[in-house]
């Protein structure tokens, strides 16, 4: 038998493991700065799922099922991104699912704190691990909270928002409006 040269791959008997993220959030409704973290994360990893919370507590703008329509329908072009519902905690969805990496995005320092006790948590508690990723400057003070704030007082927003989510949100702002 010919000795295998150091640099020569050695064939798995295992099949390869993929690769897997979460991008968590709320996502009421998905911005551009939201969309960026997420195909920075589809170059990275094999698959990402875009997990929504569900949080009871929370009032939001948009139901779960709608925020996932819209997260669905501006991550269609990226072939490894899936959208997901999840409530608990975010550990115990990463744990069922397999998945070993939590991606989020930083926008400033004012994140930071939060963010990294909460990825200390994760840790500790679920050993799952957190990616930071420095946001896009041009999003930087981009939240979906803002926009939904700006976009009631009749500000424009059309630059933040891929164009479809911008079109629900202009229909449920004329709705709010019609019914008061
Ligand atoms: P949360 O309820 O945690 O604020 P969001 O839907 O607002 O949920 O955001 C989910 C995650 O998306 C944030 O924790 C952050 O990692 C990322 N994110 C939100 N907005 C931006 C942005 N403008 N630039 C980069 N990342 C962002």
């Amino acid at each position: 038998m010919t000795p295998r040269a150091p640099t020569e791959k050695v064939s798995m008997t295992t099949a390869p493991q993929i690769r897997k993220a979460a991008c968590p959030g709320s996502f009421d409704p998905v911005t551009n700065g939201h969309l960026d973290i997420i195909s920075r994360a589809a170059h990275l990893y094999d698959e990402v799922v875009v997990a929504v919370l569900i949080n009871k507590s929370k009032s939001s703008m948009f139901t779960v099922a709608e925020r996932i329509e819209m997260l669905t329908e501006v991550t269609a072009d990226y072939g490894n991104v899936r959208v997901d519902a999840f409530h608990g905690l975010l550990v115990d969805y990463c744990r069922d699912n397999a998945i070993p990496v939590i991606v989020k995005g930083l926008r400033a320092v004012s994140d930071f704190d939060y963010e990294l006790q909460m990825a200390q948590m994760n840790r500790g508690i679920g050993g799952v691990d957190t990616l930071f990723m420095p946001t896009n400057p041009e999003y930087s003070f981009l939240a979906s909270s803002l926009v939904k704030e700006i976009a009631t007082y009749g500000g424009d927003v059309t630059r933040l928002l891929p164009e479809s989510v911008h079109k629900r949100l202009r229909s449920r702002l004329e709705e709010r409006n019609a019914g008061q």
